[in-house]
This record gives structure tokens, C-alpha cells and sequence, in this order.
């Protein structure tokens, strides 16, 4: 699960690590208010978005005056955000923060993120701040450190003073560096994030040392024990047809092609998409409907999925173990009479009571193209999906 910048920064400053002064907004009159109250001569106007890059795209303005923040926020407020994380439709802009102006000497860059070989958080930092770290790690990948946190003691002062000696924080500023990164640590571990990004992390004309950005995301799977961080879900921010699919437990995520995918188990679901790719096609999202797909469960995963103007063709590939094929038939012509299907349907089914299940498809009556196997299946999917069916 992703939040806002605002959030992050909330949960930063919960922990210890320094951030500017901020408000967030909901209207560009509360930014001005925001301003006002905030004081000072010199203010940063930010789109709250659930994507980076936002500063390049026009989502963070440096205001010098009142007349300014309102000019930015009436900007930023409400357009439509394009960043190379939104895609080319962008996000469209609901919410803005208005912080305190920093006076930037230094820009650098840290996060936390779970490392599975190491199977320990690491710790990145780098000395060039406010760049795409995937830029970086291409163009100069020995300006990023590394280092693996040994979870029974945490991060230490020693590993914080070395890595921050490294990316280059002032003699001065060390121990200011130490408290932010500890606290980073803290902060990451507590929430179960799986990601803590501070990009850039400043060092300003005072030698103070502050996060000016901040991006986590958490494991969704620990989230039951985190109500307060649920609390910062924007669903906004959210595919509407992965919310949708949230609500009936379905693993669905939303993918740029035209071939719908209803399969059971993840496994199965990644290589029904690896096979239609393999044959030309482009799968429209990512379905696992889990072990216990009932009639209901296949109805609403239909139903989501015609919501997409673009699908052309969908793909039932289901593996009867547990699951029936008789039961998965009789939940794919219930689904399929219920949304009144338009579009070209091939379904794929193996294992308990197969035969019962093929011939409860072929005698429905629903133009329903049977494959028998993985490369039957996804051949005649893509040719539906481009009308050769
Ligand atoms: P992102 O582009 O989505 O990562 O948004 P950031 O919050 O990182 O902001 C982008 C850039 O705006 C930063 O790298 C800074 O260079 C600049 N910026 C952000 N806050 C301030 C500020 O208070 N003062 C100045 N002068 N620049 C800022
Ligand atoms: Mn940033």
C-alpha cells in the first residue's frame, strides 16, 4: 500500500527524523491559509500524488510571496499530473502540501527496502540527491552504498556515520545525519514498510539535516496490524477496478493489454500470462481467483473485467485440484449469462472431473471456444483478442 508525501512525513517526524514545517490541502484558499499560517518569505507548493517524479513534471513549485502560493496551487490543484511513474494519462492532482521553504546546500539520497537475499533490510544511500535512483544505479552506480542491517541490533551509529561520511554529509552535520537515519530505520521496521525512501534528504545553510521528500510503501500483508496506516489509504489514488476486486478478495492488478486472465493460483496465473505474451498477445490484468472460486467470486471477476473498454478477448485457465471443474463451469455460465458476455471467451480447464466440466460448456449454449492445452489456449485467445477467432 502506497501514501502521500504528507503522510510519509507525518510518520518521519513520528519517529524522530527532522522534516520542514507543512500543511496539507484540499483547495488552493487552504493553501493560502496554509501559507499564512506557516509564515516566512518563501514556501514549496507539492502535488500529493501516489507517484515520484512529480518536481519535473510541475508538481513542485518554490513560491517567494502570498500572490505566488495562490498561483502554483491554482495550477497544480486539479491537473492532470504526468510523471514517468503515472503513465502517460498522469494522475490528476486532489491534494496539495504547503511546506516552509529549505535552504538547500546539499541534496542526497537514502531508503530502506527489504533485501531478499541478504534477508535483511538495506540501507541505500547516495550523494546524488533528487535524481531517479534507477538513473544512478545506470549512469554512476559506485556513487550507491549499500549496507545490510543486522536485525538484531539495528542499524548502528558506526554504519550510519560510515555510509553518511560516504555520500558526502559535512564533518558538522554527522550526527544530525545519525538521528535521521536511525530514525528512518525505526520507522521502517515498526510500520513493516517495504519501502522508505527519502529523495532528496538536504543539508541546509545551517548544517541541518532534513528529509524533503518522503515515499513508503507497506506490506499489505501486515497491514492488519496497523489500523493507523490503513487510515492513510487514499483510494483516489487506487485503480478502481483493483479496489473493486479488493472488496471480493480477488488478487487482480490492472495491466495495459487487451486479454482478460481468470485463473486460479498465482503460479498458473503468471504463466498464463508469460504464454499469451509468448504467442503476441498482451494480457489485461493479473486475476488469481484463489482456491475457493465460487459462482460469485467468478461473476464479480467477470464483471470487473468487462469494465475495461479495451478488453477484447478473455482466458479461463484453471487447474481443478481442490477445485472442481464442474463447479468452475457452472461459475463461468452463470458469470457469462449474468454480464451478458460480449466478448470471445476460451477456457482452459484440467484435472477433477474435467469431461463433467467440458461438457457442461459445450452443451451451455454460450459461444464458449474450448483449448485443451496451455498453447491451444493462449494461441486461440490472442486470435480472438484480435479478431480471427
Ligand atoms: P518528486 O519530484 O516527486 O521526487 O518531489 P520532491 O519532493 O523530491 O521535490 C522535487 C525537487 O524539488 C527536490 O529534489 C528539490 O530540488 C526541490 N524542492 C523541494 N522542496 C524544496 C524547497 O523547500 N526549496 C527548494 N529550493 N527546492 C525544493
Ligand atoms: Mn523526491
Amino acid at each position: 500500500m502506497k501514501i502521500h508525501e504528507y503522510q510519509g512525513k507525518e510518520i518521519l517526524r513520528q519517529f524522530g527524523v527532522t522534516v520542514p514545517r507543512g500543511i496539507p490541502c484540499m483547495s488552493v484558499e487552504e493553501a493560502v491559509k496554509a501559507a499564512e499560517t506557516l509564515g516566512g518569505k518563501v514556501w514549496v507548493v507539492k502535488a500529493q500524488i501516489h507517484a515520484g517524479g512529480r518536481g519535473k513534471g510541475g508538481g513542485v513549485k518554490v513560491a517567494k510571496s502570498l500572490e505566488q502560493v495562490k498561483e502554483y496551487a491554482d495550477q497544480i490543484m486539479g491537473m492532470q499530473l504526468v510523471t514517468h511513474q503515472t503513465g502517460e494519462a498522469g494522475q490528476k492532482v486532489r491534494r496539495l502540501l504547503i511546506e516552509e521553504g529549505a535552504d538547500i546546500k546539499q541534496e542526497l539520497y537514502v531508503s530502506m527496502v527489504t533485501d531478499r537475499v541478504s534477508q535483511r533490510v538495506v540501507l541505500m544511500a547516495s550523494s546524488e540527491g533528487g535524481m531517479d535512483i534507477e538513473e544512478v544505479a545506470h549512469s554512476n552506480p559506485e556513487k550507491i552504498h549499500t549496507i545490510a542491517i543486522d536485525p538484531s541490533v539495528g542499524l548502528t551509529a558506526a554504519e550510519a556515520d560510515d555510509i553518511s561520511t560516504k555520500i558526502g554529509v559535512p564533518a558538522a552535520s554527522i550526527a544530525d545525519a545519525r538521528t535521521q537515519l536511525m530514525g528512518l530505520y525505526k520507522a521502517y521496521w515498526d510500520t513493516d514498510a517495504s519501502l522508505a525512501e527519502i529523495n532528496p534528504l538536504i543539508v541546509d545553510g545551517a548544517g541541518r539535516v532534513i528529509a524533503l521528500d518522503a515515499k513508503f510503501n507497506f506490506d499489505s500483508n501486515a497491514l492488519y496490524r496497523h489500523p493507523e496506516i490503513v487510515a492513510f489509504r487514499d483510494l483516489d489514488e487506487e485503480d478502481p477496478a483493483e479496489v473493486e476486486a479488493s472488496k471480493f478478495d480477488l488478487a487482480y492488478i490492472s495491466l495495459d493489454g487487451n486479454i482478460g486472465c481468470l485463473v486460479n493460483g498465482a503460479g498458473l496465473a503468471m504463466a498464463t500470462m508469460d504464454t499469451i505474451k509468448l504467442f503476441g498477445g498482451e494480457p489485461a490484468n493479473f486475476l488469481d481467483v484463489g482456491g475457493g472460486a465460487t459462482a460469485e467470486k467468478v461473476t464479480e471477476a467477470f464483471k470487473i473485467m468487462l469494465k475495461n473498454p479495451g478488453l477484447k478477448a478473455i482466458l479461463v485457465n484453471i487447474f481443478g485440484g481442490i477445485m472442481r471443474c464442474d463447479v468452475i463451469a457452472e461459475g463461468v455460465i452463470t458469470a457469462s449469462k449474468a454480464v451478458s458476455l460480449q466478448v470471445p471467451l476460451v477456457v482452459r480447464m484440467k484435472g477433477t472431473n474435467e469431461e463433467i466440466g467440458k461438457k457442461m460448456l459445450a452443451d451451455s449454449g454460450l459461444p464458449i471456444i474450448a483449448a485443451d492445452t496451455m498453447e491451444d489456449a493462449a494461441k486461440a485467445v490472442v486470435a480472438a483478442a484480435a479478431g480471427k477467432a
